[in-house]
């Protein structure tokens, strides 16, 4: 891996973190205002911190184009989905202001120009399917019909949702320095953690120095578990069950594209900013429904040349409780059939807790579940 001088940790993506922040510059008041919906939003905030890097801004045509046709930026570099602000014309001043919904200036866009572009080809393309009922191509067909590109600075970061685990690239990566680690793997996750999830992070953990607990806490749908009910999940494992020194839990700003196989790209290309040598892809990584294959989130990485991404991407299968195995395995570790699993569909799960009663120990943490039950009743 290409390592960062100074603190021996993974270099950035393109070798230099971005950082986007800013002075509030004279007049601001007095520029064109563009009110960013919430992905936007999340995604200007990533900008400002250097999670994207080496973006800078909302993307040029020709990054665009290139990333949707091959996902590379026009300068090779590997990227997985555009970063794109939608528009219905191009302004007339050669900067804008970038507003959140209650009109509050959070940014200054330098207007670069405004190109159209192909929903159905977007969609095509980046979430495998034109199909509607998508939630990703469903909110990429409500989009305004231009994009408009320039690099931003951003004066005023959006609140986050979540103070105490707001932690920006930079500082992601002094914890990690400071704590000694150079081998750091990050965990997505925008669930609960159970036992099978709880063994795939240990499993990893066990190789590398530090694990990043990395819970989305951006848009996502309506009916997955609300993020506040998340972090409560995630503070009870990891104080019961994880050594302190070993983990951090931060949030991810980003909102859900649900983009499977290229969303799964992305967000190991994020967390190489973020620090991260290594990062779980797990079974259906970002998917949705059933419009990706289970492992294609996956096999997209053979897309590249290992050292293209040089984070590097750590395959796992489902875990489960194995009775005769007598501990957590998955079908890689563990000759047995399915009736010696404890295994437990999310409709069952989902069942359990909203009746208050635990699932079995072998499932989830009592703790965690309790979490949940008392969610499920408020
Ligand atoms: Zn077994």
């Amino acid at each position: 891996m290409s390592v960062a001088q100074d603190t021996h940790l993974i270099a950035p993506h393109g070798g230099k973190l971005v950082d986007r922040t800013g002075a509030r510059p004279e007049g601001v008041e007095k520029l064109e205002q563009l009110e960013l919906t919430s992905r936007e939003l999340s995604d200007l905030d990533m900008l400002a911190s250097g999670a994207l890097s080496p973006l800078e801004g909302f993307m040029a045509q020709h990054d665009y184009e290139r990333v949707v046709d091959d996902l590379r930026l026009a300068n090779g570099l590997p990227w997985a989905l555009p970063v794109c602000l939608a528009v219905d014309r191009e302004p007339d001043g050669d900067q804008v202001a970038l507003t959140d919904a209650s009109g509050t200036p959070l940014a200054v866009l330098e207007v670069e120009g405004a190109y159209e572009y192909d929903k159905e080809r977007e969609a095509d393309r980046c979430f495998r399917t034109t199909d509607e009922a998508h939630p990703g191509v469903a909110r990429l067909y409500q989009q305004k019909p231009c994009y408009l590109a320039g690099r931003v600075t951003v004066f005023e970061r959006v609140e986050p949702p979540f103070p105490e685990l707001a932690l920006d690239p930079a500082q992601t990566r002094a914890t990690f320095a400071e704590r000694g680690w150079r081998r750091v793997v990050g965990f997505q996750t925008r669930n609960p953690i159970h036992r099978a999830h709880e063994y795939l992070t240990k499993g990893a953990l066990e190789t590398v120095d530090g694990l990043l607990i990395h819970p989305l806490v951006g848009e996502t749908k309506s009916d997955d578990v609300p993020a506040a009910t998340r972090v409560e999940c995630y503070r009870v494992l990891v104080d019961n069950y994880f050594p302190h020194d070993r983990v951090l839990v931060a949030a991810f700003p980003a909102a859900m594209r649900y983009a499977g196989p290229r969303e799964a790209i992305w967000h190991a290309i994020c967390r190489k900013n973020y620090g991260c040598s290594h990062f779980i892809v797990g079974r259906d990584h970002a998917g949705v429904g059933d419009y990706y294959g289970t492992y294609d989130a996956q096999l997209i990485f053979d897309e590249f040349e290992p050292h293209e991404l040089d984070i590097e991407p750590m395959f796992f299968e489902h875990a489960f409780f194995c009775r005769v195995c007598g501990q957590m395995a998955t079908p890689k570790t563990c000759p047995h059939g399915g009736d010696d699993h404890v295994f437990l569909s999310g409709t069952k799960v989902r069942e359990l807790l909203s009746e208050g009663q635990l699932p079995p120990a072998e499932f989830s943490r009592p703790e965690v579940a309790e979490v949940l039950i008392q969610a499920y009743r408020g």
